[in-house]
């Protein structure tokens, strides 16, 4: 049988123990997930594309079915090029829900064979995002419980130095 593959596809800028979360159930799901970090040049952000892919690289290093790679432009044409027509993605509160619903309809008429899977987050991650933790660490607080080790020092290192 072929191997189910899943893109998993986000800005991760910071990468949280949400997305670790989800990422863990999506391969009891998936074979394979593909955790797809977004080069959006329009789009600022704390960490480069590079330091992000990186981060993640070595969060996963001895998990062979959890793969790291970025893309440019659309998803669905990452999606075709990769071979897969799976997208997974977090859910965590009604407003993530319209956004979430928006690209899906966008991204299921760009390429209809398309299909976009959501977990939603469990309770003890469901408050963490990437621009509160932005702030947090900005304001000299401890996100600890929040992120990963390494991301807690790379973003100490980004935003105090500024
Ligand atoms: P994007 O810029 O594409 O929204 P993010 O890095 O913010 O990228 O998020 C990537 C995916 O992870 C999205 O589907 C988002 O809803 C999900 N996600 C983010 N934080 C959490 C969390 N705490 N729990 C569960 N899912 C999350």
């Amino acid at each position: 049988m072929r191997k189910k593959v899943a893109i998993y596809p986000g800005s991760f800028d910071p990468f949280t123990k949400g997305h670790i979360n989800i990422i863990e159930r999506g391969v009891k799901v998936f074979d394979e997930i593909i955790v797809a970090v977004a080069h959006n040049v329009s789009k600022k952000t704390i960490f480069t594309l590079e330091e992000r892919v990186e981060i993640i690289r070595e969060i996963f290093r001895n998990r062979p079915e959890i793969k790291v790679d970025y893309f440019e432009g659309l998803l669905v044409e990452y999606a075709k090029k990769v071979g897969t027509n799976i997208v997974l993605r977090g859910m965590r509160t009604v407003s993530d829900f319209e956004y979430e619903l928006q690209m899906a309809l966008s991204n299921k008429t760009l390429y209809p064979e398309l299909e976009t899977v959501f977990m939603v987050t469990e309770s003890m991650y469901s408050h963490i995002s990437s621009s509160l933790i932005k702030e947090i660490v900005t304001l000299g607080g401890s996100v600890r419980q929040m992120v990963p080790e390494i991301v807690e020092e790379k973003l100490r290192e980004k935003l105090l130095k500024r």
